[in-house]
């Protein structure tokens, strides 16, 4: 089909196209968690010891038994195969942000022919995938391919129903056969366990006498797109890229605003009914739906749960939202920016630490002695964020989220914090000292006025800031909408750690000097205020003059791209943080900055590929096309003696030959090779290519404005953002 033929016949198929007829809803406690191997299913099936032993080891965290193993895979086998799976696979998070799975049957065949069902325990607590395929930045040479999975016990095993059948599904880490952590699950658990180190060795230091292990939680909002399948099919850029590499903006965009929280389409009212459906059977509380800013744009957002689980449940939530909306006509784009010119999407990582003696520890409490160690929490946040912010800024460096990152609708690169005013001002009574002057003296034991009652009206949040105190947690709100949140929590989980720990050293020396308990957490936040509170901002973060402010006067860094970002992971202080909280070894770290950068120049490089061959072989021809119909009808009205504008062929002509010109300078710059270093070939990605890439877009988007629709082969923006 040429011209717009295709996208005609896509709409037309779209408008006609039966509706998923809604289920009717299930009553949610019926179906709540019915896919999930929970302690309670553990409870009703295990002998009562081996559920006492295992279940010490879920909430603590401890150490699992091995002589439980075989009961509880007996038990969990019958109950999966009750459910009519015929398969398990250990799932596990490599570096790459997705999700693999090593799928196996629970029979397999004997010598004679027979049939066994064969699930040990040794099965469910260790696999063996071929890890070879996965990336391991120079870990594991290629011929030893040998990655063990091992169960993660804390982490539910859950039933994925798919139409091939059943799968027991069960979360495992991923480990090199010389034990070094080749996913991601890894490092988070271990990030947890020095944060809750460090955090209860403060709060001992605090006078709590009863401290259980401290935790740290997690609930992520994410942002995601739906577009038609019959368009999505149409474009090679969403098909290969997950974001459109050309298109100019829709007259209609966001300016009226009227799709933020506005009446959502029936169709994807259906859809989102069947994902919360499928969510609520693997215990994955969905809570909030509703349209974003953008047109197309959703947003659905868990309660928060355990960082781990919340991290396993989050990759789920992925995988379930680009399934279902396969089932239902859509495609379910998570790109950070799949439009250009129309808000992109992210995923707010709400954080926090807590326990169940002390309770969320960043809630500021209403008595004295809570708001003591809410302020040491929030001052060991502040500390953190200053000295580890590009850090921060690493563990958010894609090259996707690079679009959003610096545009004036996203959080910029500079990473700062968030307080709100009245925080803002007890945090600068304590650094000026000023405290002791405070006419509410004798409120609370530190001389300061206790921290009074939070706003956690959202009117009040400010919507620029990277990372923003909200009440009774932080929220970080420059993760990508493609990302895994464990990225982002390791790092908040070990700068935590760290400032804990030092938080910790200096009450301890400050008391042993005879200070008391008041005094010496006065001087130890006076300290880290003096140090640290330049990180501090509650001003608009979208500002030319807070660039300009962050960068010259408070000396904190600004990194725009992910060639400027990655590097941070090789520095020294970042390889010590690691090495000192025992998340990540120089190894296992330098491996990541392997793996994170080559996924940046792949995702370059391969989008550079496609524009080039979408400006040569798509978006040429229909110019061509559209110049040789007004050339010719230029000429039959030249023979009659008729005068005609010849501006419109001019304009076509120059901006056909300047996008051409473009994607032959772009092809030439991929060609270059011999970097001397992985950083040398980032820098190359982020500053030769982007900005040809950039350049020739511009040209196409301008030809798009020209051309006659009837000769425009690619689905529109508008067709894309609104038809549903
Ligand atoms: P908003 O869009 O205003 O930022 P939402 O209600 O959409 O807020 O999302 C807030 C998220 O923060 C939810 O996932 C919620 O469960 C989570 N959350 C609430 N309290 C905590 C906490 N103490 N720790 C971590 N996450 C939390
Ligand atoms: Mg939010």
């Amino acid at each position: 089909m040429s011209g717009n033929a295709a996208r005609i016949q896509a709409i037309s198929q779209i408008i006609n196209r039966d509706l998923m007829p809604p289920k009717a809803p299930e009553r949610l406690e019926e179906i709540w968690a019915e896919n999930v191997f929970n302690l309670s299913k553990m409870q009703a099936s295990l002998p009562k010891a081996v559920f006492k032993s295992i279940k010490k080891t879920i909430v603590t965290g401890e150490k699992l038994d091995p002589s439980v193993a075989d009961a509880v895979a007996t038990a969990m086998r019958d109950w999966a195969m009750s459910k009519g799976a015929l398969y398990y696979a250990h799932v596990f998070y490599p570096m790459t942000n997705l999700t693999a799975e090593k799928h196996d049957g629970f029979i397999s065949v004997q010598g004679d022919g027979s049939v066994i069902s064969e699930f040990s325990g040794k099965v469910l607590v260790q696999g063996e995938p071929d890890g070879s395929s996965f990336p391991n930045g120079g870990i594991r040479d290629t011929f030893e391919a040998r990655g063990y999975t091992a169960w993660d016990v804390t982490s539910p095993a859950y039933i994925m129903e798919t139409d091939n059948g059943s799968t027991l599904c069960i979360p495992t880490v991923f480990v090199s056969w010389t034990g070094e952590a080749l996913d991601k699950k890894v490092p988070l658990l271990r990030s947890i366990s020095a944060m809750d180190k460090a955090a209860r060795k403060v709060l001992k230091l605090l006078g709590n006498e009863e401290v259980a292990h401290v935790n740290s939680s997690c609930g992520a909002e994410q942002e995601y797109f739906l577009v038609d399948a019959n368009f999505a099919s149409q474009r090679p850029d969403l098909l290969l890229a997950g974001r459109t590499l050309f298109g100019k903006p829709p007259a209609k965009g966001q300016e009226f605003d009227d799709h933020y929280f506005g009446a959502i389409p029936e169709r994807v009212q259906v859809f989102m009914q069947d994902v919360e459906e499928t969510l609520y059977k693997l215990g994955i509380p969905a809570k909030t739906r509703h349209n974003e800013v953008a047109p197309g744009q959703f947003e659905i957002a868990p309660f928060f749960e355990a960082a781990n689980v919340a991290s396993d449940h989050q990759q789920l939530l992925m995988t379930i939202l680009k399934h279902t909306a396969k089932k239902h006509g859509f495609v379910c784009l998570l790109h950070e920016k799949p439009f250009a010119g129309i808000n992109g999407s992210g995923k707010h990582v709400n954080w926090s630490v807590g326990n169940s003696t002390q309770g969320n520890l960043l809630d500021p409490g209403d008595s004295p002695h809570e708001n003591a160690q809410f302020l040491v929490f929030c001052g060991a946040v502040i500390r953190g964020v200053h000295k580890y912010g590009p850090l921060m800024r690493a563990a958010i460096a894609t090259a996707s989220n690079d679009h959003r990152l610096g545009a004036n609708e996203a959080p910029p690169a500079i990473m700062s914090v968030y307080l709100g005013t009245q925080l803002e001002e007890v945090f600068e009574q304590i650094k000026t000292g000023s405290v002791s002057d405070s006419k509410h003296k004798g409120v609370m034991d530190l001389g300061i006025d206790v921290v009074p009652p939070l706003s956690k009206d959202a009117g009040d949040r400010n919507r620029t800031s990277p990372f923003a105190f909200t009440g009774n947690r932080f929220e970080f709100r420059a993760v990508g909408s493609n990302q895994s949140v464990s990225g982002p929590l390791i790092v908040l989980n070990t700068m935590l750690a760290d400032s804990l720990d030092w938080i910790g050293n200096r009450l301890e020396s400050e008391l042993a000097e005879g200070a008391d308990l008041s005094t010496a957490i006065l001087t130890v936040l006076k300290e880290v205020m003096e140090e640290h509170s330049a990180v501090v901002f509650g001003g608009n973060g979208y500002s030319e003059e807070w660039h300009k402010m962050a960068v010259d006067e408070r000396g904190l860094a600004n990194l725009p791209t992910t060639a400027d970002a990655l590097p941070v992971l090789k520095e020294e202080y970042i390889e010590d943080l690691f090495e000192k909280t025992g998340v990540l070894t120089p190894v296992e770290l330098e491996s990541r900055f392997e793996v994170y950068a080559e996924q940046y120049i792949l995702s370059i490089e391969v989008e550079a590929k496609l524009v080039v061959s979408m400006a040569k072989t798509v978006i040429y021809p229909a110019a061509v096309e559209y110049l040789s119909k007004l050339s010719s009808t230029m000429a039959s009205l030249a023979g009659l003696g008729v005068s005609f504008e010849k501006d419109t062929a001019q304009k076509v002509a120059d901006l056909t030959t300047s996008m051409m010109t473009t994607a032959s300078k772009l092809e030439e710059a991929m060609k270059s090779h011999g970097f001397a270093s992985t950083e040398e070939h980032m820098q190359h990605c982020a500053f030769a290519l982007r900005p040809l890439m950039d350049e020739v877009r511009s040209y196409a988007d301008a030809l798009e404005g020209e051309v006659a629709d009837s000769f425009w082969p690619l689905p529109t923006y508008q067709e894309m953002l609104f038809i549903k």
